[in-house]
């Protein structure tokens, strides 16, 4: 086997036995590759090994690199996971199937816009800002309920919540947190876990892991 698609049965693999310890049904998880940084040349391979789902953090990148391989690959997905700017969501409602950084306001109000306007309902996770990080993008805890209020008015569908959790602490607690808020807000979706901690996430409910380096090798900066 080619190491790309070694690669990605070994993911597979270890998504496979982490549902199996939690006693979940491994067709209710979905692995995104996430393909950032990486060429196309290094996305055709994983697509020829099987996988369709996939996950870019930036608009520009993304548009300069899948409409082509989309075109080429009949029943590719594409997941934005990084975030998102207000003026870049209509070329995000075009390009994207699946947006897991709703976390404001002002962007429930442009992508309900451009979901009107393309007259294409994309699903949606609120990002959340599991770890109450300065820097870091997402809703604080605090404002989900009114923001997940905000997006039904909106008519902008939200099918689950999604966070990365800090750096250099066991992730967890904020991957139960997660799962928490999102059962007491009638959320299936749970958009978590990435290479270094997908199988943690997997048993504690992830119906979405983000995995990069695992499929990819490292990032050059
Ligand atoms: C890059 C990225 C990932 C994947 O990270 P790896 O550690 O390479 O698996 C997952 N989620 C988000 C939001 C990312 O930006």
């Amino acid at each position: 086997m080619d190491q790309p698609a070694a690669l990605l049965e070994s993911v597979n693999n270890r998504i496979a036995h982490a549902a199996k310890v939690a006693q979940r049904a491994v067709s209710d998880i979905t692995l995104i590759a996430v393909s950032k940084t990486h060429p196309a040349e290094a996305i055709e391979p994983l697509i020829a090994a099987g996988q369709r789902v996939f996950g870019e953090n930036r608009v520009q990148e993304a548009v300069a690199k899948w409409p082509a391989l989309k075109a080429a690959h009949n029943g590719t997905q594409l997941h934005l996971i990084g975030q998102l700017q207000s003026s870049k969501a209509e070329e995000a409602v075009q390009l994207f199937d699946c947006i897991h950084s709703l976390d404001r306001s002002s962007l429930i109000a442009a992508l309900g816009k451009a979901m009107d306007k393309a007259a294409r309902q994309v699903p949606c996770f609120v990002q959340v800002n599991i770890g109450a990080e300065e820097q870091k993008g997402g809703c604080a805890i605090a404002d989900l309920p009114a923001l997940l209020a905000e997006a039904r008015a909106a008519d902008v569908p939200v099918i689950g919540l999604m966070c990365v959790p800090p750096l250099g602490i066991e992730p967890a607690p904020f991957f139960a947190l997660l799962g928490k808020l999102a059962a007491d807000n009638g959320l299936a979706g749970l958009s978590m876990g990435m290479s270094s901690d997908f199988e943690t996430a997997v048993m504690l409910g992830a119906t979405h892991v983000r995995v990069g380096s695992a499929l990819f090798g490292a990032r050059t900066p």
